[in-house]
């Protein structure tokens, strides 16, 4: 089959063309065995010496094949252009023999020429991308539109892994809520698989938006499914946000999952801490002493078969506790209201009086 004319370009714009439909990604692979290159090994020899025309021009022969090839594959999908045409040349290994493939990959499109007065307009403000962030772009859609319409799905591999490589964003609440679905209703191995894939794609969110969105995740009960998760990608990344934190202390009313929450992100160490940043730790210490005060009351009680009274700590279940027990008797939270000792008010402070020490020994 002979191709008919389809316009060729290694850019993502096309001159004197209006780029009507992105179609699909087209390629093409010529694969080349050993014989190709021990067929030319004369020819080799020379190759620095000026004689290498045979050698080129077998190459020339090769990319216009897989050219050819991927012209047709434009013609099949309905296509009258390729954008961002690119050429690659691979050595792959089968079965111990060296091999070689030769790539031609691109956008099928369908262009039509613009008029004159379009034209200038065009050359004017015209923008460039590159043919591969086309077809990143067209991934992306599909991916957004898959998560859309069957968000029960869980991904194939090339998905994920598109997504982790690329860095995207965007798709953040998305697919971590539509992960969630899956992990909750999938077998124990599609679930690990699931969850291990969430992981890599939290730690490859780009720095500009990782803040945002893991913050807003973690703090957010619908993500609670990989809650712990995103924790530990905040701490291992480092990622203090401490205005976040105190704007959500400030407005915080008696919900104590997200008190816990915001207290444990006060663990989490940032790497490059400014001295600039001493108001804001000095704020949240502040806030922390206004806002979460001992919530229990004091008073005595009558010890059994004795005269003499002690002193107790009334919890807000009303029981009575000996001034010794840290937690509760009877409902196991502390005088604050807290639960674990691993994050109380009294430990918050303590790390915040901490960085406020050692920040401050920096003041002049
Ligand atoms: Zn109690």
């Amino acid at each position: 089959m002979k191709s008919t004319y389809i316009l060729t370009t290694t850019t993502s714009t096309i001159e004197g063309y209006n780029i009507e439909q992105y179609l699909q990604t087209v390629s093409s692979h010529i694969v080349l065995g050993t014989n190709f290159f021990s067929d030319f090994a004369a020819s080799f020899t020379d190759f620095f010496g000026g004689q290498s025309t045979i050698y080129e021009n077998k190459l020339k022969e090769i990319y216009n094949k897989a050219l050819d090839s991927i012209k047709r594959e434009t013609q099949k999908v309905g296509g009258n252009c390729i954008i961002g045409l690119k050429f690659d040349f691979d050595q792959i290994s089968a079965k111990n023999m060296g091999m070689f493939m030769v790539t031609a990959v691109g956008t099928a499109a369908i262009v039509s020429t613009i008029k004159n007065e379009e034209k200038s307009k065009i050359y004017k403000d015209k923008k460039y991308i590159n043919g591969s962030e086309i077809d990143k772009e067209i991934k992306k859609n599909k991916i957004k539109r898959e998560l859309r319409e069957n968000p029960k799905n869980s991904f194939e591999d090339n998905n994920w892994n598109f997504i982790i490589e690329n860095n995207i964003s965007e798709i953040c609440y998305d697919l971590v809520l539509c992960s969630t679905e899956w992990y909750k209703t999938t077998v124990v191995d599609k679930a690990n698989y699931c969850l291990e894939k969430v992981k890599q794609y939290l730690y490859s969110l780009p720095d500009e938006d990782a803040k945002t969105l893991l913050y807003t995740m973690y703090l957010d009960e619908k993500f609670s499914t990989f809650g712990k998760t995103i924790f530990n990608v905040i701490k291992n990344r480092n990622i203090l946000d401490n205005k976040r934190i105190l704007n959500e202390l400030e407005n915080i009313d008696s919900d104590v999952k997200l008190k816990y929450k915001l207290f444990s992100l006060l663990t989490v160490r940032d790497e490059k801490i400014d001295v600039d940043d001493l108001a804001d730790y000095k704020a949240l210490l502040e806030c922390i002493e206004s806002k979460f005060p001992v919530v229990v009351s004091y008073g005595k009680q009558k010890k059994m078969f004795s005269s003499t009274e002690i002193d107790v700590w009334i919890c807000t279940c009303k029981q009575e506790n000996d001034m010794l027990l840290e937690y509760c008797f009877k409902c196991l939270k502390d005088k604050y209201g807290f639960y674990t000792d691993k994050v109380n008010p009294p430990k918050a402070k303590e790390w915040l009086m901490n960085t406020i020490n050692f920040l401050e020994s920096f003041q002049p």
